[in-house]
């Protein structure tokens, strides 16, 4: 499209479909931007130069220069850029530089080196595939990741200059053998941390971790590497990427690279005839509904890509596609297509192919392709359910448009309180920046055992207390108690003989993991912390494993184990808890008038005790089975707010229990709005009159042993919070409540008791109140 106007005139027309009355919610025209570019730096060499024009780089955009600049002249720098804006040379410029200029001083020996590194293999990949295309003197790439040989390792430590690898890596394989990288390490020049924004939570805060490992391991042997980290556009970049390494940051953001105009659309399903729990009105699923709006921009030849969460539902899409394609003509439904994570690169690339060419006009594709997927100028973007943040979202809009054309991007709701409310509140989404990145290195549930992993790689000294935060001390001091650490007169070391780190999963929450296995083959597809297993894979859970759909057939507690076997399920399961929650201290609090603010440590007691199982298609609910599940406790961050008795009785409610338990589930929708969570993240619990506070209090609370940082943001942006959360449940068209407002799929309570009106009268006067 490219003409500008077109897609906003397509977007109309879908709009006007029959039936389709108030639907599209709101259109943002985000006018196009025209490309700035600079000269190159002075200091890139004239071979560098060189490459990059046969490359067809002819003059660089302004933020690839500032960040080049900044990393040369030896500051650390972020550049939290949009989608496509080329940030890759920003950080190839410095490096090809540095290598270059080694290779001449010393043709010989290896006296310069570059760590590259991504959140997933592919992408590390694929962006191999790209630096391969470059022969630049001294440049010897290669990657490092749990699928290398051990050549390719071999010749990764000993002669390669620029290792593209991944945090899990460089926490399992290269910290712990230090001594046996100590040559690359000693000359590490440059340490890219690319698509920092996904470090985020609990991964986050141990990917902290491991990079202040790093920097203590190369300090002792002499090197100083410059971070350079790449973000999606993400709110305050230098201060998450301080977070990150534990550096002082210079943050590059002005975008000079050219964009296309948007028109970007939001729709909202409608209510059906069905009936959920409790009577409440369903909405029709976002992945229905997409489908028909893959189908008719088929039929318009828009090219269109469609992310859907998991395979099966992006399946579902191209199917109903395909289907209703036929019905119109049945040539056309061969010009849909899935397209997801398990490909190979070459289907991948061949699928990329087909759709530039046109063979091609509709993929309905998984979200987990939003890193790797390499498809230029597409016309529109669907957007199936909210996708967590907003940089998530401008990453997959800005997939449409890339050449400089108008495109079009729609995100349709799900039935969710968080969906319901972005699309009838489009400032949340277009009127403000996107998030920062929220996560906690401080956290002493990750702390301890990155300390105890950089004992064994080499003592602890109080020198170190300024590389791992102000909390080091107490933490060791735990450690040394626990008999983990011991100190002797040249600091702590580590006690035990098995390897700290392997008792780390730097993607999973602390206690004990429990293993994903596929029951023919015994393949291991992956793990997931032993604090989420019983809600995630309990017996019976359909369970996503990048974008493929999995049946668990057991999950065996005391063997830490799942076995689970693929399936195509037409079903999703919500895991159901019940949970109390106890106040160990509380760290802040504030007054709203009577009310009471607050946030601190908590013990939260909670049992899984069944699922309910929806069709995929329509949202309708199957049945609901009971589970037998031990209880388990965790020790975690919350935050909470208590309204006296007089103040409630002055409301008139005719159910408190049930404003309270309405105005929790709510919230809980809604706080991932302002921190950065899953609402599968975090929890909830309210009560009329809780033991602790003697008073009405209604808590939220942070699924992670010690909290990932999200509870401290619930409080740090409470007002704002909870006045969403007011609105989500006052402007949602329901009588009674449904599961666009105060509903919520892993209630163990059934939804029962729920006051939708009492909540908002609740909420109301908590906010009315002075802070
Ligand atoms: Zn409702
Ligand atoms: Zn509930």
């Amino acid at each position: 499209m490219r003409e500008g106007g077109e897609a906003a005139a397509v977007l109309k027309r879908l709009a006007a479909g029959p039936g389709r009355d108030e639907r599209l919610t709101h259109v943002e025209s985000v006018p196009p931007r025209p490309g700035r570019t600079c000269a190159w730096p002075r200091w890139v060499p004239a071979e560098v130069l060189s490459q990059l024009a046969d490359a067809g780089i002819t003059a660089p955009w302004t933020h690839q220069v500032a960040t080049a600049d900044a990393a040369y002249g030896g500051q650390h720098v972020v550049v939290a850029t949009g989608t496509a804006s080329g940030k890759s040379l920003g950080y190839l410029m410095p490096a090809f530089a540095t290598l270059s200029i080694a290779q001449a001083a010393s043709p010989h020996r290896r006296i310069a080196s570059v760590l590259y590194l991504s959140p997933t293999k592919a992408l590390a990949h694929d962006q191999l595939r790209a630096i391969s295309s470059y022969t630049v003197p001294g440049l010897r790439a290669t990657t490092l990741d749990g699928d290398s040989e051990r050549t390719e390792r071999d010749w990764a430590r000993d002669y390669a200059t620029y290792v593209l690898s991944n945090p899990d890596m460089l926490h399992r394989s290269v910290l712990p053998s230090h001594q046996r990288w100590a040559r690359f390490l000693s000359c590490l020049q440059y340490v890219v941390v690319d698509e920092c924004h996904h470090y985020r939570g609990v991964f986050g805060a141990h990917v902290a971790g491991v990079l202040r490992r790093l920097r203590r391991i190369c300090a002792q042997y002499g090197a100083h590497p410059i971070f350079i980290c790449a973000s999606a556009t993400v709110a305050e970049p230098a201060v998450s990427g301080e977070r990150l390494t534990g550096l002082p940051m210079v943050e590059v953001v002005e975008d000079g690279s050219p964009r296309g105009g948007i028109s970007f659309g939001l729709w909202e399903p409608p209510l059906t005839s069905l009936r959920g729990e409790n009577g409440a009105p369903v909405r029709r699923s976002a992945t229905a509904e997409v489908a028909d709006l893959l189908t008719d921009l088929v039929v318009s030849g828009v090219r269109t890509v469609a992310f859907v969460r998991s395979r099966r539902g992006a399946e579902t899409v191209a199917m109903t596609a395909r289907e209703n394609l036929a019905e119109v003509d049945p040539g056309l439904a061969d010009l849909v297509s899935a397209y997801r994570a398990g490909y190979l690169p070459e289907e991948r690339r061949r699928l990329e192919g087909m759709l530039q060419s046109g063979e091609l006009t509709g993929v309905a594709a998984t979200n987990a392709l939003e890193l790797g997927i390499d498809i230029a100028g597409l016309d529109a973007v669907l957007l199936s359910g909210w996708p967590g943040t907003r940089a998530s979202l401008w990453q997959q809009a800005g997939r449409a448009g890339r050449a400089g054309g108008d495109a079009l991007a729609l995100l349709v709701a799900r039935d969710d309180p968080l969906d319901t409310y972005l699309v009838r509140h489009p400032a949340a989404i277009f009127g403000r920046p996107v998030e920062a990145t929220v996560f906690n290195p401080e956290n002493p549930y990750v702390l301890g055992p990155q300390l105890c992993a950089a004992a064994q790689e080499l003592p602890l000294t109080a020198a170190d207390y300024e590389i791992f935060g102000s909390t080091t001390p107490a933490v060791i001091a735990q450690l040394v108690r626990q008999g983990l650490l011991r100190e002797r007169p040249h600091g702590w070391f580590w006690t035990r003989r098995e390897r700290a780190v392997d008792a780390i999963d730097i993607r999973s929450a602390g206690g004990k993991t429990v293993q994903i296995v596929e029951d023919h083959t015994g393949r291991l597809l992956g793990t997931v912390d032993g604090g989420s297993a019983h809600a995630s894979v309990h017996e019976g859970a359909v369970y996503v494993h990048a974008g493929e759909s999995y049946l668990v057939k057991t999950l065996d507690l005391d063997g830490h184990a799942a076995i689970v076997e693929p399936a195509a399920p037409d079903y999703t399961t919500f895991a159901r808890d019940v949970t109390e929650i106890s106040i160990l201290s509380t760290e802040e609090t504030c007054a709203w008038g009577t009310a009471e603010l607050s946030r601190g440590w908590v013990q939260v007691t909670s049992q899984v005790v069944s699922f309910q199982r929806k069709l995929l298609a329509t949202g309708d609910v199957l049945d609901e089975q009971p589970l037998d599940l031990p209880e388990r406790t965790l020790r975690t961050k919350a935050v909470w707010w208590t309204m006296p008795d007089s103040d409630v009785a002055g409301l008139g409610l005719y159910d408190v229990p049930g404003a309270a338990h309405a105005a929790e589930h709510a919230s809980i929708g809604l706080l991932p709005l302002f921190a950065t969570c899953d609402r599968w993240d975090i929890g909830g619990v309210s009560t009329a009159r809780h033991a602790d506070t003697g008073r009405l209090t209604v808590f939220v609370y942070d699924g992670h042993p010690g909290g990932a940082g999200f509870a401290e943001h619930g409080y740090a942006a409470a007002r704002e919070w909870l006045t969403a959360t007011r609105e989500a449940i006052a402007h949602c068209e329901c009588t009674d409540g449904c599961p666009s407002c105060v509903q919520s799929p892993k209630c163990g309570n059934q939804n029962n008791p729920l006051d939708k009106s009492g909540a908002v009268a609740l909420l109301t006067a908590l906010l009315s109140s002075e802070a």
